[in-house]
């Protein structure tokens, strides 16, 4: 199975990850021209790697996005996967479940946009958000109409394990899950609320809710150090990506999904000897048409 690149940003499979403790923003990194210029690169490589992936065709490659509001995801995503073929890629982004997908368990709706072998799926926002916003406002499980034996106690305990049984699972069937929680600041989130309101050609990223969850920070702070501690595991490791400085945490998220792909051992598929001698008699059909 797939093993976790080593990072200082990984979360420790241990359950010993203090979130105070992780950090928003690196002081001492390089310029912002090195960052992009370093960027450039690791697109490039991406490009390279998912072409091979593709042919390769054993393994599904599964990025979890999960942040606060204004954290950066939507620009994450689009920048680094900017290199990578459209077509062996998608992307999903997880609002407020619908009706229909309230009346299954909440890992369906997720289940059902699982990549491909050989492709990669991107989720904005994730199952996660079940033992997140669903935990910060218990209030939603009324939607949800689950049977009244439930235990409140320990539904949250039940689904983080639901979560890492899924993950175990979907592992050993070769996809690879790599999860990246951008840890933006509270000072910073405000920073960039404000340039929404301010700038005219931001307003429409503006969400009068976002100002509100703002309020429950410490109650996410909560739910995020618990879900991250209890779900990074070998198999489905978390990455906490100081996301203060947008050019930094980009080229990180880049890095490790990078080094996840090399670390796979992909290779064109090659073609043995009776499908060679198939392959010499259409070139020679060929040639002498
Ligand atoms: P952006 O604001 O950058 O467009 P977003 O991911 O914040 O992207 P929104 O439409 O603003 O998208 O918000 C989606 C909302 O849906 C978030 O507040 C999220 O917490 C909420 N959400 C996602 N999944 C669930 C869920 N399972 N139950 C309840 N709320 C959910
Ligand atoms: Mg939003």
């Amino acid at each position: 199975m797939f093993k976790a690149v080593p990072s200082s940003y990984l979360v420790p499979h241990d359950s010993s990850f203090d979130l105070e403790k992780a950090l928003t923003v690196i002081e001492d990194r390089p310029k912002k021209k090195a960052l992009k210029k370093a960027l450039q690169q690791e697109v490039q490589r991406l490009h390279d790697l998912q072409r091979v992936f593709y042919a390769h065709d054993r393994h599904s490659l599964l990025l979890v996005f999960q942040a606060m509001d204004a954290a950066g995801k939507d620009s994450t995503i689009r920048s680094v996967m900017s290199g990578i073929n459209p077509a062996g890629c998608q992307v999903f982004s997880f609002k407020k479940p619908s009706s229909k997908e309230l009346d299954h368990d909440f890992l369906w709706r997720t289940n059902c946009c699982m990549p491909e072998r050989g492709r990669i799926g991107i989720f904005n926002r994730s199952y996660y958000e079940e033992v997140l916003v669903v935990r910060v406002h218990p209030e939603y499980l009324k939607y949800q109409r689950l049977p009244n034996s439930l235990n409140l106690e320990t539904l949250w305990s039940e689904r983080l394990e639901s979560i890492n049984d899924m993950e175990k699972h979907m592992a050993r069937n070769g996809t690879v899950i790599v999860k990246f929680w951008l840890n933006v600041s509270m000072q910073e989130q405000k920073r960039r609320f404000l340039s929404r309101l301010n700038e005219p050609e931001k307003n429409w990223k503006f969400a009068v809710g976002d100002v509100v969850e703002r309020g429950h920070w410490d109650d996410y702070m909560k739910a995020y150090q618990e879900a991250l501690n209890a779900t990074s595991t070998p198999s489905a490791p978390w990455y906490a990506i100081p996301a203060d400085n947008k050019p930094y945490m980009r080229l990180t998220v880049a890095r490790i999904i990078r080094q996840t792909l090399e670390s796979l051992s992909l290779n064109y598929p090659r073609v043995d000897s009776k499908e060679q001698a198939r392959f010499d008699e259409m070139r020679q059909l060929l040639e002498n048409e």
